[in-house]
């Protein structure tokens, strides 16, 4: 028996009190466990700047950008999303203020609100609203919106303002309100203090809106008399007051808000039958406990210039953990600031981790120590994965130093180099316009029949994400092959070099896309996964031959 098919339902999240409380992540657990309830879940993001997307801000401040299959530059955020929902985004998932003027804006010059006097109140409120309804329209039956920033921010009131009215329009008993606050423990009086989150509540009232939900992030348990206590001044239903402690891994979060209850009372405020939808933790269980089980310690290291922000390679970072989820090995990811290779970080010392992974990134900042970092990687047979600019830095770095192409470079990096081996695709030339102009998204490749990325894919077509202005040159590709180095995916017309392998070294691997956005806790990356299995066999090997030198020592 199929049931009616109900209306689609939406849960905004806002934060109080303070940033990086990590709304996203609690969005992202809220939406798993929905989701293992057996409800169709969607999620987006309210950005309150004004890029009109990520794309042109700095990963070292921002953290990284996230790309979607339909070539959406995004908030990292949405990487959080796309992990723990598991259900593919778009660039509807992300609306910026930025991005709402820009479209008002582009209308109005087209004479579409004939006439009118264009205001925040109802254009931009309009429009974001519309925006939210066209998630809503893609079939999900739980929404959840996370509203960036904080209440009580200038730039927020317009995003507060629409989720007010949109209430009105989907009707009441359609959308939950969650307020994420901070519920600090005082060391001096030992105990919780539950002001700002009164104080945040309150002003979220004064803009209309009662929050159905609150959870209170805190780095200890929130007791039942202070959970009593936020409920009287909140007017909220204890069972509403969720406790939010610091977990021990990410992956435990939906695990320790579900204990609280979360997913139930929204469920409830929301008319959805607990009955109808019964959870079944099993499968999130398991991705926790293997984010915990591992003892055996092995080292990758990362090579990139953005090393005091790590948030500015959390895909990465999160793919290479996920490829250690059941391996019985514990990642450590070791953060290998690539203009100090080779001085801080030597030759002997990268030659003592288990792995190497080179990410992406734009500029010319640390590409010499980036292509130090792969020539030591390729001699010592240092299991090494290159991610975009990383693949081009190994491409560069096999021309410099094996195909004798003496100042082979990217032209990104050295427009006159003799050996552009890294080039501007064709239709890329002149672009002046930073923002969009690269290719973006899911684009598929042909894989060579016999390759490690084959053997790793089981698949002879596979399809990844991009972000990138240059490419591999394929004029040089024999010179390249001669010297072991195959191009072991191509773009379905054979234009476009989409892998790099040696066919001499344990894993050198190169790819043109961002396999890091496809990676989930449950389904690691074949990618990752084959550098992690390599840099396990690294470290074998490594511990038998320090046992055999003990056990010839200890004999003779
Ligand atoms: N800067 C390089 C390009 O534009 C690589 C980009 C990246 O690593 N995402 O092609």
């Amino acid at each position: 028996m199929t049931s009616a098919k109900r209306e689609t339902k939406y849960v905004f999240v806002t934060g109080g009190v303070s940033s990086s409380l990590g709304k996203g992540l609690t969005a992202a657990s809220l939406g798993r466990l929905l989701k293992l309830r057996g409800l169709k879940v969607t999620m987006g993001k309210l950005d309150p700047y004004l890029n009109v997307d990520p794309g042109t801000m700095n990963p070292g401040e921002h953290g990284e950008v996230f790309v979607t299959d339909d070539g959406g530059e995004t908030d990292l955020d949405l990487g959080h999303y796309e992990r723990f929902i598991d259900e593919p985004l778009t660039k509807l998932s992300n609306t910026t203020t930025g991005a709402v003027y820009s479209s008002v804006i582009a209308k109005e010059r087209k004479g579409e609100y004939l006439g009118k006097t264009v205001q925040v109140i109802p254009h931009i409120t309009n429009e974001i609203k519309e925006r939210i309804s066209r998630l809503g329209a893609q079939g999900a039956d739980v929404v959840i919106i996370e509203i960036g920033g904080t209440v009580g921010d200038i730039e927020i009131i317009p995003f507060i303002e629409s989720i007010r009215q949109f209430r009105h329009q989907v009707g009441k008993e359609n959308v939950c309100y969650t307020h994420l606050t901070l519920v600090p423990f005082l060391g001096g009086s030992k105990e919780h203090k539950s002001k700002p989150t009164q104080h945040s509540v309150a002003e979220l009232r004064s803009m209309g809106i009662q929050p159905d939900v609150i959870v209170c992030r805190s780095d200890q348990q929130v007791s039942h008399d202070m959970k009593h206590k936020i409920s009287m001044f909140c007017d909220v239903a204890t069972s509403a007051v969720i406790s939010a402690i610091d977990a021990g891994s990410l992956y435990d979060i939906p695990l320790l808000l579900h204990e609280e209850g979360l997913d139930a009372i929204v469920c409830e405020t929301l008319g959805i039958d607990l009955d109808e939808y019964p959870i079944d933790l099993a499968l999130w269980e398991k991705v926790s406990q293997q984010a915990h089980s591992a003892s055996k310690p092995i080292r990758i290291g990362l090579v990139g210039k953005y090393v005091t922000m790590p948030d500015a390679y959390l895909s990465v970072y999160e793919s290479i953990l996920h490829a250690g989820f059941g391996s019985g090995c514990r990642i450590e990811v070791q953060q290998i600031d690539a203009e100090l290779v080779p001085s801080t970080f030597s030759a002997e010392f990268l030659d003592q981790l288990d792995g190497i992974i080179i990410p992406g990134g734009f500029g010319e900042r640390g590409i010499e120590g980036m292509i130090e970092a792969a020539r030591i990687a390729r001699e010592r047979g240092i299991p090494t994965l290159g991610i975009c600019l990383g693949m081009q830095v190994m491409v560069i770095e096999t021309a410099r130093n094996q195909i004798s192409m003496t100042d082979a470079n990217s032209t990104e990096f050295n427009s006159s180099t003799p050996f552009p081996v890294i080039d501007l695709m064709s239709d890329q030339v002149n672009v002046t316009d930073k923002g969009g102009t690269m290719r973006l998204g899911a684009y598929p490749a042909m894989l060579e029949a016999g390759s490690i990325v084959s053997g790793l894919y089981d698949a002879p077509v596979v399809s990844e994400r991009h972000r990138h202005r240059y490419e591999f040159n394929s004029r040089f590709k024999d010179q390249f092959e001669a010297v072991g180095m195959v191009c072991s995916g191509l773009s379905p017309d054979g234009r476009l070099v989409e892998f790099v392998e040696l066919n001499n070294h344990p894993y050198f691997v190169g790819t043109q896309a961002h396999p890091e956005f496809k990676s989930r806790p449950d389904r690691p990356h074949p990618l990752f996964s084959g550098l992690v299995a390599a840099s396990i066999k690294r470290s074998d090997a490594r511990e038998n031959r320090i046992f055999n030198i003990d056990t010839l020592q200890a004999g003779s």
